[in-house]
């Protein structure tokens, strides 16, 4: 079967990754910008890894036939650090008219702190005076609970946002009902040692419907698992999960919130589907 992979991190991964996902049926995938490993110390490094994510990723990922897509932003880890933030975010905009960029993303909080929360906002303002979609990472483990509900009562705020065209990620069992309840669009990370599993992942297919609802790997430089879309497959398909709905999960959903986006051009592969 044909997906995306929503939320994956090939600046961290190698070209055998790209290789192998391709083999097992991913045709397109989307790339937020995130922290790098360490604190980067002026606004030109982030220049740099925007042209590597709107360049260079995607020329590697189209020789295999993977049309990558990219958010820009700079991540909740070093908004702490005010000053570089906004020179960021005031550099952004050189780059929005780049074919590959979908929006603003992934933002969101770490440790939920207040610069965290006023580089947020500084974000969304970005996000709505260009009309573009936004990418939302929500904190780990024991910061998850209280920053999504942060995050959600500071979108909820923004009377000009139109909630569909945000993506809140890294949603547990205990975090989707209010994302979705509120209208917004919600992500399940599949991650090997915390996040969610591929089988919780079906359990909130289950319970919550698949409206508005992706699944994605997070791939990174971290204990992480490029291929966990085509388990999550797997997975539904064990359950006996029609294929038209796992369909919608892994490839309907994913170009339905991508296709907010005015740069999101995408043309399906019209050879016959992978197994
Ligand atoms: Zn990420």
């Amino acid at each position: 079967m044909y997906y995306f992979d929503p939320h994956i991190h090939m600046v961290s991964r190698t070209t055998d990754d790209y290789e192998t996902l391709a083999r097992m049926g991913c045709i397109g995938m989307s790339e937020p910008a995130f922290w790098a490993g360490f604190d980067r110390g002026s606004v030109d490094s982030f220049r740099d890894y925007f042209s590597q994510l709107t360049d260079f990723e995607r020329n590697r990922a189209g020789q295999y036939g993977i049309t990558h897509f990219t958010w820009l932003c700079i991540n909740a880890k070093e908004a702490e650090n005010v000053e570089l933030s906004r020179e960021v975010i005031k550099m952004i905009p050189e780059f929005l008219d780049i074919s590959n960029v979908l929006g603003i993303g992934e933002i969101g909080l770490n440790k939920n702190s207040r610069n965290e929360c006023i580089i947020f906002e500084e974000h969304i303002e970005l996000a709505l005076k260009h009309d573009l979609p936004i990418l939302i990472h929500t904190p780990h483990l024991e910061d998850k609970y209280q920053g999504t509900r942060m995050i959600l009562d500071m979108l909820c705020n923004e009377s000009k946002l139109a909630r569909d065209h945000v993506l809140v990620d890294h949603v547990e069992e205990h975090t989707i009902q209010p994302v979705l309840e509120k209208g917004f669009w919600a992500g399940m990370t599949l991650y090997p040692v915390s996040k969610c599993t591929p089988a919780r992942a079906c359990d909130m297919v289950e319970q919550f419907g698949p409206e508005k609802l992706l699944v994605n790997s997070a791939g990174d430089w971290g204990p992480s698992k490029p291929t966990a879309v085509p388990d999550f497959i797997m997975e539904m398909r064990r359950r006996g999960h029609p294929e038209s709905l796992i369909r919608k999960m892994v490839y309907e959903n994913p170009i339905e919130f991508f296709s907010q986006s005015r740069n999101f051009k995408f043309t399906p592969p019209d050879v016959l589907p992978a197994v």
